[in-house]
């Protein structure tokens, strides 16, 4: 059993980005379908109104620290995240791993040629990677079963989804077990940054803990999306101090 902390109710996987990949790999070995997430704070704070999300992520088989308000959060409690696991590069162990063993894996979502720029460039980086197949995040509702029978038929074991949250977490849920065994990973804009359209904050950043404020910088849009940060800082605040006075 993998200990989790909770933040905001929310049961996250106190792992390191190795130990996740190796659990990963190891239902792969199995067999066994499974569902991985990538919690931030504005994950955790949607799952706080969004009863679905927070339903999936309390059955996801693997949710990790992504995001430096969570391990903020555990902080908080007294409680400490081995590392910060981001879903880029969680997503980047795994395709790693796929090209050492030739494991068959799937590129779903983002905007039209997204998925298949970012194969184009994972082929060029890795050569040997097994990539069964690429769509576009964009599709109609008469496309959805074609786009199932070809991740299952092509033998996907890894699924990166990204449809955004909470949408890929629902699709995620809704599919798992039509997908044959397979590891399905929501990745938000994974493949974005996979594919050169969009750059990740420099590695100074990272360490800071202020990826956030990079993304903000490159995207102003995204800002209205970042007001859930102060309501996470003070949710997290306000918990603590109910549990004190209990
Ligand atoms: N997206 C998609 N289909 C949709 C909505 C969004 O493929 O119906 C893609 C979008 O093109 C982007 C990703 O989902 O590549 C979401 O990116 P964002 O940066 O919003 O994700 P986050 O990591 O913040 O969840």
């Amino acid at each position: 059993m993998m200990s989790t902390i909770d933040v905001l109710s929310v049961p996250i996987c106190n792992v390191t980005r190795a130990e996740a990949c190796d659990f990963v790999y190891k239902c792969v070995d199995e067999g066994r379908a499974v569902s991985i997430a990538t919690a931030n704070a504005e994950m955790v704070m949607l799952a706080q109104k969004d009863r679905e999300l927070h339903q999936y992520l309390l059955q996801a088989d693997l949710v990790v620290p992504d995001g430096a308000g969570v391990l903020w959060a555990a902080e908080q409690q007294g409680r400490r995240f081995k590392e910060r696991v981001t879903g880029v590069d969680l997503a980047c162990s795994l395709l790693q791993e796929a090209a050492a063993r030739q494991t068959a894996v799937y590129l779903f979502g983002g905007a039209e040629g997204v998925a298949a720029k970012a194969a184009e460039n994972l082929q060029q980086q890795m050569g040997t990677l097994n990539i069964v197949g690429t769509h576009s995040g964009f599709f109609s509702a008469e496309e959805e079963p074609q786009i199932i029978e070809q991740i299952r038929s092509g033998g996907t074991q890894i699924l990166l989804v990204a449809l955004g949250v909470p949408k890929q977490e629902k699709w995620i849920r809704d599919h798992l077990y039509e997908l044959g065994p397979c590891a399905c990973m929501g990745v938000g804009g994974t493949l974005d940054v996979l594919s050169g359209n969009v750059c990740r904050a420099p590695k100074w950043m990272q360490e800071h803990r202020l990826e956030w404020l990079y993304r903000l910088l490159k995207e102003p849009t995204r800002l209205k999306r970042m007001m859930a940060l102060p309501k996470f800082v003070a949710a997290v605040k306000w918990g603590n101090r109910q549990n004190d006075l209990r």
